[in-house]
């Protein structure tokens, strides 16, 4: 397989495994954490959720569904994503049954967790990795960083600090069984192109293992969108957020696995911004660009 100019979680896990591997997002069905606190002012939950999770159904369900309409036959191989709502939040006993019970399916490679960065807690840990010993399948700690800076992340009322994350990592560290993804967010109001260069740099040299890039998008039903319509906020125009990515990705190690390069919250629910064009077109794009200008991942980094 030839190399690509972005190691993406579709071409890495393919290489990986030897055939397409998807991700199986499934709710655990519980309310983060953060929303006591009022919430991420960017955050409204129902935008990234796929239709089959609408409606309430145990995970057992939830992976017959999903795996019927939401992998479509595409993929057999799927990590089982908790995607929603800080999913370490829980506790061991009620979290743990439905690990174990997803961890049994044989076309699940592994599981790939969202969390916050103070909901990374060791014991949850220790026994999380007793329980992948020997099944031979991955995890993937995701961590919702947003941004380094203090200001950005008091701003989107994250209620965590950039030494939050630091420490999750070195917890995480302390097992070899998983491996570590950020979540950065561009176009924080307040942030020039440098600080978000910056935020990946700083990431990068903690050494992180997966990267997932989301542009900001004001969604309906959040405090962002109030922000909007005051005119406090302004979304990045598509160009600017391509040339961003222009001198983001040739910044980030070929090790690392972009999972992600863009949000896509479900129409329904995005204010702005609208710029009316496929992921694929979106995608296809960015590659043109990175071809005519010589561009890599990583590719601006000395070995
Ligand atoms: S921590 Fe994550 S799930 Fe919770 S409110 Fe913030 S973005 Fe939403």
């Amino acid at each position: 397989m030839k190399a690509p100019r972005i190691r993406s979680f579709s071409y890495h896990y393919r290489e990986k495994f030897g055939e397409p591997v998807g991700k199986l997002p499934l709710d655990l069905g519980h309310s983060c954490p953060n929303r006591r606190y009022g919430g991420c002012i960017f955050c409204a939950a129902p935008a990234f959720s796929p239709g089959y999770l609408q409606e309430k159904r145990d995970i057992s369900s939830q992976i017959i569904k999903g795996k019927e309409l939401f992998l479509h036959k595409r993929f057999k191989k799927y990590f089982a994503y908790f995607q929603q709502e800080t999913a370490t939040a829980q506790p061991s006993s009620q979290l743990f049954p439905v690990f174990e019970m997803v961890l049994t399916d044989p076309e699940c490679v592994g599981l790939i967790l969202s969390t916050r960065p103070d909901y990374v807690i060791e014991q949850f840990l220790a026994e999380l990795a007793a329980l992948l010993a020997g099944t031979g399948k991955d995890c993937l700690i995701e961590i919702g960083l947003q941004s380094v800076h203090e200001k950005s992340l008091a701003f989107l009322n994250r209620n965590h600090s950039y030494d939050d994350f630091i420490r999750a990592c070195q917890t995480i560290r302390r097992y070899e069984k998983f491996e570590i993804g950020a979540h950065l967010l561009f176009g924080i109001p307040g942030e020039t192109q440098a600080d978000m260069l910056f935020s990946v740099n700083e990431v990068v040299d903690i050494g992180v293992d997966a990267f997932k890039f989301h542009h900001l998008q004001i969604l309906r039903t959040t405090r962002m969108a109030e922000l909007y319509e005051q005119g406090k906020v302004i979304p990045m125009a598509m160009e600017d957020y391509l040339d961003l990515l222009l001198d983001i990705i040739p910044m980030v190690p070929k090790s690392i696995v972009i999972h992600r390069l863009w949000a896509t919250a479900h129409p329904d629910m995005l204010i702005a911004p609208r710029w009316r064009i496929l992921a694929a077109e979106l995608s296809e794009m960015l590659r043109q660009q990175m071809a005519e200008r010589e561009l890599s991942q990583g590719c601006h980094l000395s070995s």
